[in-house]
C-alpha cells in the first residue's frame, strides 16, 4: 500500500505530548489574535463593514495574484509568489493530514490517504516545498546585497527612542525560520526514505533523490531513523514555535496584509475624510494614537518594511526628513508601545497612550515635508494610506496653531480674499476681459461647459497666458462655455491636504453654492488639484458633477472633429504626469494622445505614469517655507534633470498650472536655462491649430 505512517518511531506518549504542543502553540496565536483586535478597536470608531463582497473579492484578487507585490520590483514579486504558495499549500497539506488522522479515520472510518492520491499528495508537496525555497533562498540573497530601499537609516536624523537593528535581526529570524522549515522538511523525507526506501516514494522525487544520496554516502537504515526521530521533533519545535510567533513577529503580516487591504479605502487620499466622532469632540485630527481609525492601526502592523514607499517618496529623495515608510514604522512602535503586548499583559507600557505623536521621534518637519503626491498610498503592497494619516497628523497641528508661518499666512489670504494671491474677488476674471471676444457669465446666463478657473490660472501672469490660450480654443472650436468671475473661490485641494478642514469645507460650500446656481452640463478645469477636489470631494458636500480635466476635453474636441490641427509642431518633447491628474485620478493617456495629435514626438522621461515624480509642489508645500536638510536637488530640479538628459528633447510639457510655474523656476534653478522649454500642453494645441491670436474665430471660420 502505498502510503506511510504519520507518527512513525514515537511511542505513545510522544504523540500525546505532541499534540499537547500544538494546544498550546495554537493558544498563544490565538491569544496573539485577540490581543491584536483588542489593540486596533481602541481607535477610533469602528472597521469599514460596507460593500463586503466587493472587499472580498477585491482582495482575493490582490492577494491571489500578487498585482501589488510584483510592481516595480518582478523578481521581489515572483519570490514572494512562490513562498506564498509554497507556504499555502504546505499548510493544506499538512491539514489533510490532520483532518485523516484525527477526524476522517477514527471519527468517520474513512481512510483516504493512500495509493494514488497519497502519490500525488507527495509530488504536489515536494514541488511546493521547493518553490517555497527557492522563493526565499531569492529574497534572502535581495536582502544580503542591501538595497538603499531596505536600509533602516532614518532620513530625518532623529535619535530614535527604539532601535532599528531589531528590525534587521527580525527581517532575517523571519526568513530563516521559512527557510529552515523548508529544508528541515525535505530532510526529515531524504531520512524517512533512507530508513525505509519504499520505491514509490520516487513521488516524492526532491526527497528521493535527497534519499538516495544519504543511503549513496553510507547512512544506514538505523543511524537515518534516529537521526529522523531527533530530526522531526527539531522541525516540528521550530513549526510550533513559528505558528505561536505569528501575531507577535514579521509574520503577523500574513494576516494583517489581506486584512488592511480588504479594509482600506479605495478613494484613500483622493478623498480626504472626516474622523467619526472623538469622546473629545473639540480635538480634531490624529493627535495622539487612540485617535487613529482601526484600520490604520492595523495597517501599521501590516507593513512588511518592503521600503517601496520610501523608495517612490519624492520628499526622501530630495533630502526632506519624511520617509513614509519610517513614518509608518515610528506610528507602529507607538501603538504597540502604548496598547500593545505589554499592555495586554498588564506590565506598564512603553509609552503612554496620551502621548503626543508629533515631538518625539516624529518631528513636525516629517508631517510637513510631505507633497501628498501618493506615490506612497499608490506603491504599497499592503494598501497602507500613508496620506489621509499624514493629513490627519497635520490637521491636528493646523488647528494648534502649530504650522510654518508662510502657510499661515497663506491659508489666512485664502480665508480674505479666497485665493492664495490675495487679490481682490474683482481680478480673477480680468484675464478675460483682455481677449478679443466675450466669455459669458455662468452666473447669468446657461452654458454647455462651466469652466472652474482656479486661483493659478486666473491670477498668476504666466498661468493667465495658458488660460488665454484655452479660451481662443474653445472659441475656435464653437464650444458654449462661460466662467464664474468673481464668483469662483480657490478650490481647496491643497487648503485641505495642508490640514485646514474647516476653511476646506468653507471653500467648498461657497463654489458649491455658486455651481449651483448655474445652468451647464459639465465642469471643465485645466487645474488637475481642482479637478481632484471637485470630483472627489465635491460630492459629499452636495456637489455632485461631471468634472473634466482640459486635457480630457480637448481630446474630445480633436476626436468629434471640432479642432484639427493645421500643422505638425515637430518638436521632441517630454511629458510630465501631475499627481493629481495621474496617480490621483488615472487620467494618463489623454495628455500623450492630444501631445501626438499637435505632431510632437514624445520621449518618455524614466518616471512615468503612476511612477511620476511630483513637482514638490503639493500638499501645500508650494506654500511653505523649505525643509530640505541636505544639498540633493528640489524634486523640480530632479525633474528638469531627468528630462534633460533625454536625447535632444527641447520641450518640457505639462498640463497644470503650479507645474508651469514649478518647472520655470527649476529650469531657471536647476542651470538649465536656454537648454529646455517649458510649456502647457494647451500651448501646443494652440501652436498646432495656428490660430492667429488677435483674430480668433469660432471653427468653420476662415482664420488665417
Ligand atoms: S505622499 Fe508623497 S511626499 Fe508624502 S510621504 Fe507619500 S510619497 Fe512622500
Ligand atoms: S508602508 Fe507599505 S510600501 Fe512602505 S515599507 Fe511598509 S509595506 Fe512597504
Amino acid at each position: 500500500m502505498e502510503t506511510r505512517q504519520t507518527f512513525a518511531g514515537l511511542s505513545e506518549w510522544q504523540v500525546g505530548l505532541w499534540y499537547a504542543l500544538i494546544v498550546v502553540s495554537t493558544a498563544v496565536f490565538a491569544w496573539g489574535v485577540v490581543r491584536l483586535v483588542h489593540k486596533y478597536r481602541r481607535g477610533r470608531g469602528t472597521f469599514p463593514s460596507d460593500r463586503l463582497a466587493r472587499r472580498v473579492s477585491g482582495t482575493a484578487r490582490i492577494v491571489l495574484t500578487h498585482a501589488w507585490i510584483k510592481r516595480r520590483d518582478g523578481v521581489a514579486g515572483l519570490a514572494h509568489l512562490l513562498i506564498f504558495y509554497g507556504f499555502v499549500v504546505l499548510f493544506i497539506g499538512t491539514g489533510i493530514l490532520a483532518f485523516q488522522d484525527d477526524f476522517a479515520r477514527p471519527v468517520l472510518g474513512w481512510d483516504f490517504w493512500h495509493g494514488p492520491f497519497y502519490l500525488g499528495y507527495s509530488l504536489f508537496l515536494d514541488v511546493f516545498g521547493a518553490f517555497l525555497i527557492v522563493g526565499l533562498v531569492i529574497l534572502a540573497v535581495k536582502r544580503a546585497r542591501k538595497p538603499p530601499r531596505l536600509d533602516y537609516r532614518r532620513v530625518d536624523g532623529v535619535q530614535s527612542r527604539y532601535a532599528r537593528w531589531r528590525y534587521e535581526v527580525g527581517d532575517w529570524v523571519f526568513v530563516g525560520a521559512l527557510l529552515f522549515l523548508g529544508v528541515t522538511g525535505f530532510m526529515l523525507e531524504a531520512l524517512r526514505i533512507a530508513a525505509t526506501g519504499p520505491s514509490f516514494e520516487k513521488w516524492a522525487p526532491i526527497g528521493w533523490l535527497a534519499g538516495q544520496g544519504l543511503i549513496g554516502v553510507g547512512v544506514d537504515g538505523a543511524t537515518a531513523s534516529t537521526a529522523h526521530f531527533v530530526g522531526w521533533w527539531v522541525h516540528g519545535l521550530v513549526a510550533l514555535t513559528f505558528v505561536a510567533a505569528i501575531p507577535f513577529t514579521k509574520a503577523v503580516h500574513m494576516m494583517t496584509a489581506p486584512a488592511s487591504i480588504a479594509t482600506r479605502d479605495e478613494m484613500a487620499g483622493k478623498r480626504l475624510v472626516e474622523l467619526p466622532p472623538s469622546p473629545k469632540p473639540e480635538e480634531v485630527g490624529y493627535g495622539v494614537v487612540t485617535d487613529l481609525l482601526p484600520a490604520h492601526l492595523l495597517q501599521l502592523d501590516a507593513c512588511t518594511k518592503c521600503g517601496k514607499c520610501h523608495d517612490a517618496c519624492p520628499a526622501a529623495a530630495s533630502g526632506y526628513p519624511l520617509s513614509p515608510r519610517d513614518l509608518v514604522l515610528d506610528l507602529r512602535e507607538e501603538s504597540e508601545g502604548a496598547m500593545g503586548i505589554r499592555a495586554a499583559l498588564g506590565v506598564e507600557p512603553l509609552f503612554p497612550a496620551d502621548a503626543s505623536l508629533v515631538g518625539n521621534p516624529i518631528r513636525p518637519e516629517t508631517v510637513w515635508s510631505c507633497m501628498q503626491c501618493m506615490a506612497c498610498v499608490e506603491i504599497c503592497p499592503v494598501g497602507i494610506e500613508h496620506v489621509p494619516i499624514i493629513n490627519q497628523l497635520r490637521r491636528r497641528l493646523v488647528d494648534r496653531g502649530e504650522m510654518d508661518v508662510q502657510l499661515q499666512t497663506i491659508l489666512e489670504t485664502i480665508y480674505e480674499s479666497g485665493n492664495s494671491f490675495g487679490e481682490p474677488k474683482r481680478k480673477r476674471g480680468r484675464w478675460a476681459k483682455e481677449l478679443e471676444f466675450e466669455i459669458k457669465d455662468a452666473r447669468k446666463e446657461p452654458v454647455e461647459l462651466l469652466w472652474f478657473v482656479g486661483d493659478f490660472a486666473s491670477l498668476d501672469p504666466r498661468n493667465i497666458r495658458v488660460s488665454q490660450a484655452l479660451a481662443r480654443i474653445l472659441h475656435h472650436a464653437g464650444v458654449d462655455f462661460g466662467i464664474l468671475y468673481e464668483g469662483e473661490r480657490n478650490a481647496g485641494n491643497d487648503v485641505r491636504r495642508a490640514g485646514e478642514e474647516g476653511l476646506f469645507t468653507d471653500l467648498a460650500e461657497s463654489n458649491i453654492e455658486a455651481i449651483s446656481g448655474c445652468e451647464f452640463d459639465r465642469i471643465l478645469t485645466s487645474d488637475p488639484h481642482s479637478f481632484n477636489t471637485l470630483k472627489n470631494e465635491y460630492p459629499a458636500l452636495g456637489g455632485t458633477w461631471n468634472v473634466l480635466h482640459h486635457s480630457q476635453f480637448l481630446l474630445e474636441l480633436f476626436e468629434s472633429g471640432a479642432l484639427t490641427p493645421r500643422r505638425a509642431i515637430g518638436r521632441r518633447v517630454t511629458y510630465h504626469d501631475p499627481c493629481t491628474l495621474g496617480r490621483y485620478n488615472g487620467v494618463y493617456d489623454e495628455p500623450r494622445r492630444i501631445i501626438a495629435l499637435t505632431g510632437c514626438e514624445l520621449v518618455e522621461m524614466q518616471r512615468i505614469r503612476d511612477d511620476s515624480f511630483c513637482c514638490g509642489a503639493g500638499g501645500g508645500r508650494i506654500w511653505m517655507s523649505e525643509l530640505k536638510e541636505s544639498d540633493a536637488p528640489r524634486p523640480s530640479e530632479a525633474r528638469v534633470h531627468e528630462a534633460i538628459a533625454l536625447d535632444r528633447v527641447s520641450t518640457f510639457v505639462v498640463c497644470c498650472p503650479k507645474d508651469v510655474t514649478m518647472y520655470e523656476d527649476a529650469v531657471k534653478t536647476s542651470g538649465h536655462e536656454g537648454e529646455i522649454e517649458v510649456r502647457e500642453i494647451t500651448e501646443l494645441v494652440l501652436e498646432s491649430l495656428e490660430l492667429d491670436p488677435a483674430a480668433v474665430e469660432p471653427a468653420g471660420v476662415e482664420t488665417a
